[in-house]
């Protein structure tokens, strides 16, 4: 079977791709600096390398016997890309640059790339197209367009085979052969986790009321981080030479930040505890991918609901108590 390199494999997303792999009979190699990952969530049959990407030594022995990539690696947090904008650049799309040039030198030409719909910005309509502007509002969202636009050039300057997928709002948790994997963020922003741990006493808060939707609440499009990582194992083995194609990954549909609300408390049969806030600086109102492109070339669609979601994350999480 081959080898797959998953860069950023430590992490939440990646972590969950490692495992699926290596459940379908994948040899797996993981590149992780541990900036946000976990060495403890790599399991003893993947080859790890603790390395950065933007280290071409270590880049270099990670690609080793690999005939793919599947590039996680990167700064993922968007409010401190505001802060920081040019450690995003630099890591996500230098550290991207470095890796292109490792994989051409090593003769490794196929790429799946952990995109998002950070990139697409403010949409004028939904469902977002992959065919839509991009206006990103945040640094995160242009280093994710950055390499998106690097892999368009490396196909078709180098032949390099690749795909973009842009994530829009991943939930839940897999059981994997050594237990749960969770997000582990400290502190946590994520809507699903936040509503989990929401308490009398902390409760959860809701980022606005007044947003121009049915309850007032914004509506965001959630898809299963099982379903994700399948899409990412079919993409693999959808790359054609020479060829980017970009991918929206969500469920098609939206929920608000009520409903999100709603469901979990039927979920977790109690009610949950929520104050309203002022709206949070940077969220647009309403974001659901169009994913007819994923069902076309990927041959595609999510097979997990909001409740599954749920019932997963809170699974992950009391695991970890
Ligand atoms: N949200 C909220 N309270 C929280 C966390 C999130 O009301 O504690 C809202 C947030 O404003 C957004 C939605 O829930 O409308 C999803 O936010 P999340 O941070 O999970 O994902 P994002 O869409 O920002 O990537």
């Amino acid at each position: 079977m081959e080898r797959i390199l998953v860069t950023g494999g430590a992490g939440y997303i990646g972590g969950t791709a490692v495992a699926q792999l290596l459940a379908e009979g994948y040899e797996v190699t993981v590149l992780d600096d541990l900036s946000m990952g976990h060495a403890d969530a790599v399991p003893a049959t993947a080859r790890f390398i603790e390395g950065s990407i933007l280290d071409a030594a270590k880049v270099c022995e990670a690609l080793d016997g690999a005939s793919a990539v599947i590039h996680f690696a990167g700064k993922s947090l968007v409010g401190e890309s505001v802060e920081k904008p040019d450690l995003y650049m630099h890591v996500n799309v230098d550290g991207t640059e470095v890796l292109l040039s490792e994989m051409k030198a090593a003769g490794v030409n196929r790429i799946v790339f952990s995109s998002s719909a950070a990139t697409y910005g403010e949409p004028k309509s939904v469902p977002i197209l992959e065919s839509d502007a991009t206006a990103p509002t945040n640094p995160y969202g242009a280093s994710k367009l950055g390499v998106d636009h690097l892999l368009t050039k490396y196909a078709k300057e180098s032949g390099l085979g690749a795909i973009s997928l842009r994530y829009f709002n991943v939930a839940g948790a897999l059981k994997s052969a050594t237990g749960w994997l969770a997000e582990r963020h400290e502190p946590e922003t994520h809507l699903i986790p936040n509503v989990l741990r929401s308490t009398d006493a902390s409760p959860l808060k809701i980022f606005g009321t007044d947003w121009p939707t049915a309850d007032g609440t914004c509506i965001r499009d959630y898809v299963h981080v099982v379903d994700l990582i399948d899409a990412h194992i079919r993409a693999l083995n959808a790359i054609t030479p020479a060829t980017h194609h970009i991918i929206n990954l969500g469920s098609g549909g939206g929920y608000s930040v009520r409903e999100v609300i709603d469901t979990a408390s039927k979920v977790l049969g109690r009610t949950i505890a929520a104050v309203e806030v002022d709206r949070r600086a940077g969220d647009p109102a309403v974001l659901i991918a169009s994913i007819d492109k994923a069902g076309e070339i990927l041959g595609w669609k999510p097979s997990h609901n909001l409740e599954q979601m749920i019932a997963d994350t809170k699974q992950a999480l009391d695991s970890r108590n």
